[in-house]
């Protein structure tokens, strides 16, 4: 590692513990501990994921840090502190609840700061450096890690809030993709330490959408997939606030459907099912993919579905799906 980045990870690793004292001790972290009372953060997971705070003032990590001996350049460069001209620097995070993203080691390589305010954008993030590429990272994947072996199983989120959410509601073996979509060496990483991924995103079309290239990322690489349903107006964090841990275990992560049971609910966003022809194209997309599908008792459980909810007869469902897998070869 080049000294430049021993130098970040000290100035994140003070950072980290100056934001969370801020947040639990100080005045000026006051208003960012409230927020997190109201949205139901606990003191266990403050302290757990060292959450923190960064006050709205011009330059109070910028004197901290440069107290302690740090290069403002070297701050710069860390995305720690803003350049706003060539004598004047500013704190790059202020007025933000601060979440420490952590390596597989557990060390800080970046942060994410939530405003608590209006103020845009929602989420700032530390810049990519060499010590930090989201795309190769996942949020608590260092915390997860044992639970995620003792479970053999893995709960995909998009954000922080869900992370923390779903660990206070004890599921535990729990990691996100911050904001991006799944990247091939996340997907990697996973396949190496678990057996089957939950995709767990939000329940809009922007979340259906990265849940539909995600499990098939996930499937290329080698993982088994279930994914769960979420009303359109909700994410893992507000159902577990809304319902509680009990019904988030319950209704959500035991009751996640299959890749095709999925894949049959995402079709449906791009068809009128009212229309004969949309309905008719429906079927012969889900036949398509139907298809693919190496389990055979999977593929007939599916075809009675579609048989029954769409009065069509298994033998010309069937016949029609062979002429798809043929093709397939
Ligand atoms: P909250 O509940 O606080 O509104 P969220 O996690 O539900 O947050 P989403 O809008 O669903 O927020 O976004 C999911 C994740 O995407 C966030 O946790 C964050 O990691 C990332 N993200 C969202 N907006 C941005 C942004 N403007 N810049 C960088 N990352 C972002
Ligand atoms: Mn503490
Ligand atoms: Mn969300
Ligand atoms: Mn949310």
């Amino acid at each position: 590692m080049s000294q430049e980045s021993q130098g970040v990870l000290s100035a994140y690793d003070w950072l980290t513990k100056l934001y969370h004292h801020l947040l639990r001790y100080t005045k000026d972290g006051k208003e960012g501990y409230q927020y997190m009372k109201d949205r139901g953060i606990g003191d266990e997971a403050i302290e757990t994921f060292q959450l923190g705070f960064a006050p709205n003032v011009k330059d109070f990590v910028a004197e901290f840090l440069t107290k302690k001996g740090f290069q403002q350049q070297l701050l710069v460069k860390a995305g720690i502190l803003s350049q706003l001209n060539d004598n004047d620097v500013s704190d790059r995070f202020r007025g933000r609840i601060m979440f420490p993203i952590r390596n597989h080691i557990g060390k800080t390589v970046a942060f994410g700061g939530r405003s608590i305010k209006e103020q845009e954008p929602k989420y700032l993030n530390s810049p990519e450096n060499e010590l930090f590429q989201k795309g190769k990272l996942l949020y608590n994947f260092d915390l997860a890690k044992k639970h995620i072996r003792k479970e053999n199983e893995v709960v995909l989120f998009e954000g922080y809030m869900d992370v923390i959410s779903a660990y206070q509601a004890d599921v535990k073996n729990v990691v996100a993709t911050l904001g991006t979509s799944l990247t091939e060496p996340q997907a990697k990483l996973l396949n190496r330490y678990v057996e089957t991924v939950i995709i767990c995103y939000d329940g809009d079309n922007a979340g259906l959408e990265a849940t539909y290239k995600a499990a098939n990322l996930l499937r290329k690489t080698g993982c088994s997939i279930k994914v769960a349903k979420l009303d359109n107006d909700m994410d893992p964090d507000s159902f577990i606030q809304q319902h509680g841990s009990d019904a988030f275990k319950n209704r959500v992560i035991k009751a996640s459907d299959t890749y095709m049971g999925f894949y049959m609910r995402y079709l449906k966003m791009d068809f009128n099912l009212k229309i004969e022809g949309d309905r008719i194209k429906y079927i012969e997309n889900v036949l398509q993919e139907l298809a693919m599908i190496e389990s055979s008792i999977e593929r007939e459980y599916y075809l009675k579905e579609i048989s029954n909810e769409y009065n069509i007869s298994i033998e010309s469902l069937t016949s029609e799906m062979h002429g798809y897998r043929q093709k397939q070869g």
